[in-house]
């Protein structure tokens, strides 16, 4: 056969093009022949497609090497002066209708494919196909009918010829690829089998697989069913992530209800808690009260002042948190600071039999700050180093300049229980505890960090934890010596 090699490329095409269709339509004629039980046509049509494949196997044995030889350009050529026609007539979109197309059924197996060929026999040879495979078809003959038809209705996959006048499968690819709302439906490419250059551009444009233009029923069914399976995986991936998402949003909506709700309760909670205090503070200088109710009245007014701290501190988080509470800055002495958030707190300290040192490095320089906020976070962390280390241990404040010289670095360590690791972060978040320690601690609410974390952040510094269980935990906050830019 090699003197086919002397036949111009244009022309060995020429001839593949209706031996694929005899193939084609041999092969669904022996289908329905058998299906409908006249076997006597099987024999002659299997003749027939046998002789039809020969010859082709001929044609591409000798095909021309270069890949872009194998299949004439169709602008060079119009494809419907060489394509056979089907019922002696030429088929353009509007005499040929698109077929109606029924609800995609990808679920069972089935689906909804457009099948995009300027050649007429080939659209009829593989929807007829794909439709004894239990697919829903439609057809498109050119790049831009089909890009029209697939933004009108959803297509579970597109089978895409490469060489098309107009509009080229290449150019239909790289448009279907760059718009959203098609970019996820896959395609296979219908390419001559030699055209292995253009196969390869195509899958690295995006095309999920390709099909030789002999359709053999076998494999285009793998092929089909393996891309579709493939598509259903990314629509379920899809549907989850909606899920997902929407169940998200319901989240962030209910925690706003039960952060409205929980604002609303502790802030009515404040009132008439004050009031209680108060009346309890006042009857101590009016009443005559005997010890044992002294030391009653006490213990109930200690009670009630720490759960005021509790509602403090829950309904200042949440303000920091929204970004209502404004810091009210003034030039502050770290020396100063240290000294007062000691004094707050120095007798719990004392009564548990704890050393509290303080180290201020010498020579700090003044810097900006709301003392407030920064005397409630020392004192928060001093509290909490004396909450958490056992009798006899020592706490030790410290102040000194970062080695940048921007910041004022605080410290307060402790010879405490420590912290593991793992809880790091943990502790920070809003009511986050160390989980194993045993409860019985009525007068925490893992709120103690958060404020600082977000005093200290609001100011532009940062604090952070070192920490080895059994040895004791060290706390370092930096501020900045300026205030941060608005
Ligand atoms: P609270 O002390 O009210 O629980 P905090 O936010 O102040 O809330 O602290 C959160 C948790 O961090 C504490 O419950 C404790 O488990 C841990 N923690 C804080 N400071 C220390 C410390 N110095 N030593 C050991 N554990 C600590």
């Amino acid at each position: 056969m090699s003197e086919l090699r002397h036949l111009s490329p244009k022309f060995l095409h020429d001839l593949r093009t209706p031996l694929n269709h005899i193939i084609g339509f041999s092969e669904m004629l022996t289908e329905q022949a058998e299906d409908e039980g006249q076997t006597g046509f099987v024999p002659d049509l299997q003749e027939i497609h046998a002789a039809a494949r020969k010859l082709l196997a001929l044609l591409q044995s000798d095909a021309p090497t270069s890949p872009h030889e194998a299949e004439p350009s169709h602008e060079a050529e119009p494809s419907h002066e060489a394509e056979p026609t089907v019922s002696g007539s030429t088929p353009t979109a509007s005499n040929e209708p698109m077929k109606a197309v029924q609800q995609s059924n990808s679920d069972q197996g089935q689906a909804l494919i457009l099948v995009v060929d300027d050649i007429k026999v080939n659209r009829v040879v593989l929807s007829r196909r794909l439709e004894k495979q239990g697919h829903a078809v439609a057809m498109a003959e050119n790049g831009r009918e089909a890009l029209e038809v697939m933004r009108a209705q959803e297509f579970d996959l597109v089978l895409l010829d490469i060489m098309m006048p107009e509009m080229d499968g290449f150019e239909v690819l790289q448009k279907l690829k760059t718009d959203d709302s098609l970019r996820y439906i896959p395609v296979i490419m219908i390419s001559a089998l030699d055209d292995l250059d253009s196969v390869v551009r195509c899958i690295e444009l995006g095309a999920e697989d390709y099909l030789p233009k002999t359709f053999e029923p076998t494999l285009l069914k793998a092929r089909i069913g393996a891309c579709l399976e493939k598509k259903r995986a990314r629509d379920r991936e899809i549907q989850f992530t909606i899920q997902l998402q929407q169940n998200f949003k319901r989240l962030q909506e209910l925690e706003k209800q039960r952060d409205d709700l929980t604002h609303m309760i502790v802030h009515d909670l404040r009132t008439p808690l004050t009031s209680v205090i108060a009346g309890m503070q006042t009857l101590d200088i009016v009443g005559d009260l005997n010890d044992d109710q002294t030391e009653m009245m006490t213990i109930a007014l200690s009670g009630g002042e720490t759960l005021l701290g509790m509602i403090n501190d829950l309904l200042d988080v949440e303000k920091m948190e929204s970004g209502t509470m404004q810091l009210e800055y003034s030039a502050l002495d770290a020396e100063t600071l240290i000294f007062r958030s000691i004094g707050q707190i120095a007798s719990l300290a004392k009564d548990k039999n704890l050393a509290l040192l303080k180290q201020v490095a010498l020579e700090l320089p003044n810097f900006q700050g709301d003392a407030g906020k920064l005397t409630r976070t020392l004192v928060n962390l001093i509290g909490n180093a004396i909450k958490f280390t056992p009798s006899g241990g020592t706490i030790t404040v410290e102040a000194r300049r970062s080695e940048d010289e921007k910041t004022i670095v605080f410290s307060v360590s402790d010879t405490g229980e420590g912290i593991p690791e793992e809880s790091f972060a943990r502790i920070f978040e809003k009511f986050g505890q160390v989980e194993n320690r045993k409860a019985g601690r009525m007068m925490s609410t893992g709120l103690g960090l958060t404020f600082c974390k977000l005093a200290v952040e609001a100011h532009g510094g940062i604090i952070g934890v070192e920490s080895t269980p059994g040895e004791g935990s060290m706390f370092c906050c930096a501020i900045p010596l300026a205030m941060p830019a608005a």
